[in-house]
């Protein structure tokens, strides 16, 4: 095992911070597997799941069972970390110019598409190497403005050239899920069955240039551009570990035995390891759809993530107390209720939970900000 400290140079004179990455392997070997917990700093159950994880990739690597190279970094976000307002922390975005961290990561394709007109062949391989060198050169010559374009850059320093990227996220109260592209989908099988996630949402483009899609929409953007000689090197997924409170060893121990199962799925492990669970449920994330309060008020549930529901049915009502009115939390479609919010109160117009369905409801960006 061998770390490396990334710095990071800090906003303002007298700052300055660090980006901590944990390696196992022999950097070469492949598969290259990246895993991230906490981009969005108050989301938690990823990085336990990673420090326990960490210790059994120390004891795979006492018995010498890396094959590949498994790159951790259990923290990613050590901006967000620091970042808490009226003793609540706030993890999501950055409080200086309220961008959510896991949004606006640099369009690679974009920045490297014309410099690859007539350097790919019909050699796959040689290609995927092509497109990595230029994926570096690219973000070594990034433009970096703000203490945040500089965490996206040295984040994906480290992820340019993996061939899987696992970003680890929780929602507010939800069951694990996990967003997927079409890419890839026998990686998407062997993911459900590694983690147990009950549902994949699965999407090609979701908007917004998200972390994970950072990593997959360049290799599809490049394969249009240049035809299948370029083929999809990096599969790439948000993962979200249950809701922000289900924070525990019992669990987080769990989780890393499934991720160990997904290591040794995809070869960065030998000996197992073998998944635990079926695969997950996959619903079109266009057919996942938001209830959106009308009015604010008292947020309350009957119903809670993982119940099945048929549209129209009372999920939970908001009541404001204050006019004595009360409306119904309605099902916005039949499905599966994976995610509510967290919060106990709401303001107009907040969405106050999801259900995933199976008819396309939405077209345009599909993440909620
Ligand atoms: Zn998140």
């Amino acid at each position: 095992m061998r770390t490396e400290t990334v710095p990071l140079s800090g906003p303002s004179p007298g700052t300055t911070r660090t980006l901590t990455r944990h390696h196992w392997g022999e950097v070469g070997a492949r598969p290259k597997v990246y895993l991230q917990g906490g981009l969005h700093a108050d989301e938690m159950p990823g990085p336990l799941a990673l420090f326990h994880l960490m210790q059994m990739l120390d004891t795979a690597e006492a018995e010498g069972r890396i094959a590949g190279h498994v790159v951790v970094v259990p923290l990613a976000n050590p901006i967000g970390l620091s970042e808490w307002l009226l003793h609540k922390p706030v993890g999501r975005r950055d409080l200086e110019g309220a961008h959510n961290f896991n949004r606006g990561y640099p369009d690679l394709a974009v920045l490297v598409g014309d410099g690859l007109e007539g350097q790919l062949g019909p050699d796959a391989v040689a290609n995927v190497a092509t497109i990595r060198a230029a994926f570096a050169k690219a973000l070594a010559g990034a433009k970096i403005e703000t203490e945040v374009d500089e965490l996206r850059i040295r984040l994906m320093e480290g992820t340019h050239d993996a061939d899987i990227v696992l970003d680890l996220h929780c929602d507010h109260r939800a069951v694990m899920h996990f967003y997927a592209s079409t890419a890839r989908p026998e990686m998407t099988e062997l993911l459900g069955r590694s983690t147990g996630s009950v549902l994949a949402l699965i999407e090609d483009v979701s908007g917004g240039n998200a972390f994970d899609e950072a990593h997959t929409a360049p290799w599809r953007a490049l394969r249009e551009r240049f035809g299948d000689k370029v083929p999809a090197a990096c599969f790439s997924t948000t993962l979200e570990y249950r809701g922000q409170g289900d924070v525990s060893d019992a669990v987080a121990v769990r989780d890393a035995e499934g991720l160990m199962a997904f290591l040794a799925g995809v070869g960065a492990l030998t000996g197992g390891p073998v998944p635990a669970h079926g695969p997950a449920e996959e619903m079109p994330l266009a057919g996942a759809v938001e209830f959106i309060a009308p009015f604010g008020g008292i947020v309350s549930w009957v119903t809670q993530p993982g119940d099945r529901v048929s549209e129209g049915q009372v999920l939970g009502h908001v009541t404001d107390a204050a006019l004595r009115r009360r409306v119904e939390i309605l099902a916005p479609t039949t499905g599966l209720l994976f995610r509510q919010e967290l919060w106990t109160t709401c303001l107009k117009g907040q969405g106050l939970c999801h259900v995933a369905g199976m008819e396309i409801r939405r077209q345009g960006d599909l993440l909620s900000d």
